[in-house]
């Protein structure tokens, strides 16, 4: 009998934990469920502890093969001061292009696919070139897919700021998207991150296909359109797998720290606790930071809250430094009202700059989870049942917070935006309370039913035999040829 030697695939990620921590869950996917040989592929930040330990948790116990590529020398490629974090990522990208090519080349026996993450889409023709088959892993959902193929249509087909129209912007077969909530790059025309993104936008279609981290039964009708769906319908040529919800299963490493913050949620009752944090990147204004400090002592809730250091400006100014500094800790702390710390004491927990989230969000004593909602952090929630509070900061979390509030029913939104206006105290003490009702509310939770229905579809989709487990099986049988 002949036996087959395991194919190898050669996933390639942009720095940033919010898209390593998708990547390498997909490589593992690929290893436990395909029996591939994966390697990763990661250009880092190399500031951060916790891109670290993500990416020593794909070699432990040995999964894949990691290769960091150092982050590329920015300095006269980008203006520093006007620069947004998208096109750092692009220049990054294709700065890191001829190191990712002299790597892959080397590789033998030659890699049977690459999966590029979508901020490295300019590497798609060293496939072409190497004869090798191309991927593309959008770690976001469908209908923001759909909004970045589409944006080379809407660039010719719209006149001014998107923001400034007056009608949502349609996109064929998928729900308009509202000016308001048009993803970052698409802000300003004039800024190069637009033109980035339009880039990727048409690159993306150049693969032999795209891997989306949503699921059949929660995004059909965008799925649908992307595919050829009539005409009403993107109509791209190339394969559309929803593979998703692609997230991780638990945390890398135990830590004092850490099981100090179990034990403490041990002691709560069940889904009594709200979990606050903004991602990897996210960050609050000074005045913002003390009114959801006030908001939280307001709501008579329990919290735990990721605290990091106010900033002005912009809302994403944490990245790249994530986990990185101990000395930053407690900084944030200085920023509360006065007494806060005291009165709250037995009611919350502050945890500096960075959390094991996925600990937290699987923990029973969890009910919400006010979040930036970034589309990692929306998965691990409704993955593990909890309902949402829609805080969107930047990149697509508008677009995701409309989807999740208004579509999917499983969160409640802020009536302002919270990069425009500041959500005031009252504000967010409603909110937590609608989320997390308490004893004397005992009012059908219609939110945390309807989350639990989606969280019972997508572990319907990730089993075996489910839509996601068999996308990601047909992937693996086209590799495997
Ligand atoms: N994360 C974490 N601890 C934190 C903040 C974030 O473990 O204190 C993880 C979170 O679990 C998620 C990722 O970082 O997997 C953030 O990705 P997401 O897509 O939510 O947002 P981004 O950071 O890309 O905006």
């Amino acid at each position: 009998m002949e036996l087959h030697k395991p194919k190898h695939v050669v996933l390639v990620s942009s720095p940033g934990l919010g898209h390593l921590i998708p990547v390498i869950e997909l490589g593992k996917r690929f290893v436990l469920h395909h029996n591939f040989n994966v390697t990763v592929l990661a250009v880092t930040s190399q500031t951060s502890k916790t891109e670290t330990q993500i990416l020593n948790s794909a070699f432990t116990p040995s999964l894949c093969h990691v290769i960091c590529i150092p982050p590329p020398n920015l300095v006269g490629l980008i203006d520093e001061n006007a620069a947004t974090h998208v096109t750092r990522l692009c220049v990054m990208m294709r700065e890191a292009k001829p190191a990712i090519r002299s790597i892959i080349s080397k590789i033998t026996p030659r890699p049977s696919a690459l999966i590029f993450d979508i901020f490295s889409t300019e590497a798609i023709p060293i496939a072409r070139e190497l004869n090798i088959l191309s991927y593309v892993f959008d770690a976001s959902h469908a209908w923001m897919l759909a909004l970045l193929v589409y944006s080379p249509v809407l660039d010719e087909k719209i006149e001014g700021e998107f923001v400034d129209q007056k009608q949502a912007l349609k996109i064929p077969g998928c729900n308009a998207v509202r000016p308001e909530d048009v993803f970052d790059p698409m802000l300003d025309r004039n800024d190069q991150q637009y033109k980035e993104a339009l880039g990727i936008g048409n690159r993306i279609t150049q693969s032999d296909g795209i891997l989306v981290n949503t699921w059949e039964e929660l995004q059909y009708k965008d799925l649908e359109a992307l595919r050829e769906g009539g005409s009403e319908a993107l109509n791209m040529k190339i394969p559309i797998y929803a593979v998703g919800p692609i997230v991780r299963e638990s945390e890398l490493e135990k830590n004092s720290s850490n099981e100090s913050l179990v034990k403490w949620l041990d002691e709560q009752p069940n889904e009594s606790v709200v979990y606050v944090s903004f991602g990897s990147g996210g960050t609050l204004s000074y005045e913002q930071t003390t009114e959801l400090a006030w908001g939280l002592e307001l709501s008579e809730r329990r919290f735990v809250w990721v605290v990091r250091a106010p900033t002005e400006g912009a809302a994403d100014s944490a990245f790249f430094t994530t986990g990185s500094s101990e000395s930053e800790g407690d900084e944030g702390l200085m920023y509360f009202p006065e007494g806060f710390l005291s009165r709250t004491c037995n009611l919350g927990l502050l945890v500096p700059e960075w959390s094991q989230q996925v600990t937290i969000l699987k923990h029973r004593s969890v009910g919400g989870f006010l979040s930036h909602c970034g589309w990692g952090s929306t998965l691990e929630s409704v993955t593990n049942g909890v309902p949402l509070i829609a805080w969107p900061l930047y990149a697509e979390q508008k677009m995701n917070a409309t989807l999740l509030s208004e579509e999917l029913g499983v969160a409640v939104r802020t009536a302002v935006l919270p990069t425009k206006k500041v959500v005031r105290r009252e504000e967010i003490a409603r909110m937590v309370r609608e989320v997390i009702p308490g004893n004397e509310n005992v009012k059908k939770n219609e939110i945390r039913e309807r989350v639990k229905e989606v969280q019972r579809s997508a572990l319907k989709a990730l089993s075996v035999g489910g839509s996601s487990y068999t996308a990601l099986s047909q992937v693996a049988k086209t590799i495997e040829g």
